[in-house]
């Protein structure tokens, strides 16, 4: 037996929700590339449709391999909970799910995922929800743009594209305040940086496509549950606190207490929008998160450094990263993320949008991709790119102006790094 101690991020990281396969011994998980699982008999597939007993009945709901992850991302996040779901924008939606109806909004910091940005304004007003968004430095906007029909607030731990760190805890309180959850995404920041659930927060999201895997391989999500928040508090949350039609009238709250949320997610929210992890993924996703505390180090100190160098750099106008003491959020971010401000960040060239896109021609270690958290050192032009829609107000309101580029900084040797944005920079500025 281990002792009662918690263990340390490192060894949840390696150990937590998996054991031995009780079948065959197997250290490491197996991908349980199985659609349905037999049932004992009769009497315990009643059980299990039931939720009286736990185990699984077909991979669209529950899954071992994707079980696993799911665990030791609640693991590393303190969380009672985890979903696994197909991709990030997936486990959004599917965190909103158990929470809205048709004529709820959502509160939402406006420094978000572009793609985000673009789910939340656009897409979910076919279910007829809707998101308010507000700059979530403002919080007397914050308190004022929640009404009685909000059923959360929702921000990114460090947003995209880069620079901005969210006061998780003073998020938390107004939330608290108003009855409603706090959701965090926290793709960027990762458990390693940041435990949301520590500073208040009730749901955390996750893009497991980035760090967490880590190697640019896999596209998948994760919805953790704190298992704090008391849905049965208000009338806001009917589908947790009160009888589910979808679930042949079975009350989530009262029946399942802290694991609630999880279990409508899985049982009504897999159940039938079937945004679902696959085995494989949550497989690679798993080996991912074994060295996620050794990559997220060398990714923050090669960023530190990286950012240190380009900001004395005379062909740079700027930098915007919350890790560098000339920052606005430096305060926070050693509240926030004390170990250090992610590996994301933006930067002005002199020169402005041409000599951005000679740079981005012109590195040869730096990959030219929309991604972001790999362990290859990643750029993007966002103006002739991801943001090449808006207008220039627009573009420079999102952090996106014509002379800005984000780069994602990789764990190669920071010297390499360093140099092959030296030789870009001589050729785009010459
Ligand atoms: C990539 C990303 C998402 C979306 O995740 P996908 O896995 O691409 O669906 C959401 N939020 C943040 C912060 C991201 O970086």
């Amino acid at each position: 037996m281990m002792s009662d101690k918690p263990q340390g991020f490192d060894t949840l990281a390696v150990h937590a929700g998996t054991e031995p396969d009780p079948a065959t011994g197997a250290r490491q998980v197996p991908i349980y590339q199985s659609t349905s699982y037999v049932f004992r008999d009769a009497d315990h597939a009643a059980r299990l449709f039931n939720l009286e007993e736990v185990g699984y009945i077909y991979s669209r709901l529950t899954n071992p391999t994707v079980n696993a992850l799911a665990n030791r991302v609640a693991a590393l996040e303190g969380a009672a909970g985890g979903i696994g779901c197909s991709s990030g924008h997936a486990a959004q939606i599917m965190a909103l799910f158990p929470l809205m109806g048709p004529g709820c909004n959502i509160v939402v910091s406006s420094r978000l995922y572009g793609g985000t940005i673009t789910q939340f304004s656009q897409t979910i007003r076919r279910f007829g929800w809707s998101a308010t968004f507000v700059d979530t430095d403002d919080l007397d906007a914050v308190k004022g743009a929640i009404d009685d029909k909000t059923r959360a607030v929702f921000c990114e731990t460090i947003a995209n594209p880069g620079g901005y760190v969210s006061d998780l805890d003073a998020l938390a309180k107004i939330a608290d305040e108003a009855g409603v959850p706090l959701i965090v995404d926290n793709t960027t920041a990762t458990p390693y940086l940041c435990k949301p659930i520590d500073h208040g927060a009730t749901l955390v999201v996750h893009s497991a496509t980035k760090y967490m895997t880590g190697n640019g391989t896999v596209t998948g999500g994760i919805v953790v549950d704190s298992g704090n928040f008391d849905w049965s508090a208000s009338d806001k949350f009917p589908s947790l606190s009160q009888p589910e039609p979808a679930y042949h009238g079975l009350t989530f709250h009262a029946a399942l207490g802290p694991m609630a949320f999880t279990f409508h997610s899985i049982a009504v929210g897999l159940r039938d929008l079937g945004m679902t992890m696959n085995p494989q993924g949550a497989h690679y996703t798993l080996m991912g998160i074994e060295t996620l505390g050794l990559r997220m180090q060398r990714h923050i100190e090669n960023a530190k450094t990286v950012a240190e160098w380009l900001e004395k750099d005379p062909r740079i106008e700027k930098v915007t990263y919350a890790g560098l003491p000339s920052s606005p959020y430096a305060e926070r971010a050693g509240r926030i993320v004390p170990k250090g401000a992610g590996a994301l960040f933006t930067m002005s060239v002199k020169g402005g949008y041409d000599a951005c896109v000679k740079l981005v021609d012109s590195l040869k270690l730096f990959s030219h991709v929309a991604n972001l958290g790999d362990t290859r050192s990643l750029i993007i032009h966002p103006a002739s790119t991801t943001h090449r829609q808006l207008e220039e107000e627009q573009q420079i309101k999102a952090g996106a102006a014509p002379d800005v580029v984000r780069l994602s900084i990789g764990i190669e040797d920071v010297d390499d790094i360093i140099a092959d944005l030296d030789q870009g920079l001589a050729t785009a500025t010459a």
